[in-house]
């Protein structure tokens, strides 16, 4: 049975063009790019290549891009590097109550260590208020972090009238782009961010491989110390490989993204209209319209989403129930709480996430299979009998 994968925000395969500019430097091109002879060189230029890549990406100078151990490494960087570079003028971060764990979790350990955060709500389509953010910030205010786009509904952050905000008040301002690289224009200066967290896996390159927009001038601590690796930024032989796919997968991205939105936004929105049509009692989770155009999260009222996972698994189709990494346990997803996704919607929820190679067939399968799973599952929940 062929696989039909719709969980890209969870990860996407890696583009076949990617895997073969990573190939050399699996084998033959193994050279420490710190060493002094010729052949280190060409490891060095790879590194530089990739970084050159990335940089045009979102619209920065390469100087401004550090290579990360991935996402979750970016946005630890950013978070705690901040926090420890100007622990002396002040202790209070500002975020959101949708942000991603690796944001969510820096917090946290940083109020254990004595620092104070604001978990600003979001509105019932997962949107954070300009205003909010205005009124939030305070004299020992460092840094405010704010995803660009949710991973779990798709929602997109007015990342724009933030900085505005960020900028007037000189508060350092944090972007988790991760699920934004890659499949929207991005320009780090139209934006008017300091910091931006990237990740290759989520735009069809390699897992383990990220990066950190950090803007020129700007003070950062070092998470990694050592060697002098990334500017000092990061210290550790540079994962190479990892790297030039980082590289590649950028530069087919800058080449290809428009192409990829208008193939997988019609599908989407089928997706979308069809389960509406063929399945009742649903929500949409996220918002209607300033979404991200492969995301769709459902609830479906009265059964649970591990259930309908399980039986689409069982016809190849690989979907996610509420967040990638809340599964395996049975909590409901802090992003759907915080939008108000009642508790018990909140665990019959599923999110599909399309990617570039998805197809009408695959869609068609969904909407073939989905409503009768859903109505078996009804059939024997007591809460369909008792609404
Ligand atoms: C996937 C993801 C991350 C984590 O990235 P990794 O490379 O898996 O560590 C962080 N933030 C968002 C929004 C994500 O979707």
């Amino acid at each position: 049975m062929r696989e039909i994968y719709l969980d890209y925000n969870a990860t996407t395969p890696i583009d076949p063009r990617v895997t073969e500019a990573m190939a050399p430097f699996l084998s033959d091109r193994f050279h420490n790019p710190s060493s002094l002879y010729q052949k280190s060189k060409i490891t060095k230029k790879a590194i530089e290549d990739s970084r050159e890549k990335l940089a045009t990406l979102i619209g920065a100078a390469p100087k401004e891009i550090i290579f990360t151990g991935g996402g979750s490494e970016s946005d630890n960087h950013a978070i705690k590097g901040i926090a420890f570079s100007l622990m002396k003028k002040g202790k209070h971060l500002i975020t959101s109550s949708i942000e991603h764990h690796a944001v969510l979790h820096t917090c946290k350990f940083l109020e254990k260590i004595g620092f104070d955060v604001t978990y600003l709500p979001v509105d019932r389509y997962g949107i954070v208020n300009p205003d909010s953010v205005r009124k939030t910030i305070r004299d020992d205010t460092i840094l405010v972090s704010i995803m660009y786009a949710n991973n779990e509904i798709g929602t997109m952050e007015p990342i724009k009238e933030i900085s505005e905000i960020t900028r007037e008040k000189g508060v350092i301002f944090h972007t988790d782009a991760v699920q934004a690289v890659g499949k929207i224009p991005i320009n780090v200066n139209d934006l008017g961010v300091d910091l931006l967290s990237l990740s290759a896996h989520k735009f069809y390159g390699p897992k383990g491989v990220g990066a950190l927009y950090i803007r020129k001038m700007l003070r950062i601590e070092s998470l990694l110390h050592g060697g002098m690796q990334e500017r000092g930024k990061r210290a550790g032989t540079e994962n190479i490989a990892g790297i030039v796919g980082a590289g590649k997968a950028a530069e087919i991205a800058m080449e290809e993204m428009g192409e990829e939105k208008d193939k997988i936004k019609p599908l989407r929105d089928k997706l979308e209209n069809e389960l509406i049509k063929r399945i009742p009692e649903i929500i949409i989770n996220g918002h209607p319209s300033n979404r991200l155009y492969n995301t769709l999260n459902i609830a479906i009222k009265y059964i649970e989403g591990e259930g309908m996972l399980t039986f689409l698994d069982f016809e190849g189709i690989s979907v996610s129930s509420g967040s990638a990494c809340a599964s395996g346990s049975l909590d409901p997803s802090h992003v759907l709480l915080a939008v108000g996704v009642p508790i018990e919607h909140a665990h019959g929820s599923l999110r599909f996430s399309l990617g570039k190679y998805n197809n009408y067939k695959d869609i068609d399968k969904v909407i073939e299979v989905l409503p009768p799973i859903v109505e078996k599952l009804r059939s024997i929940s007591p809460l369909w009998g008792k609404r």
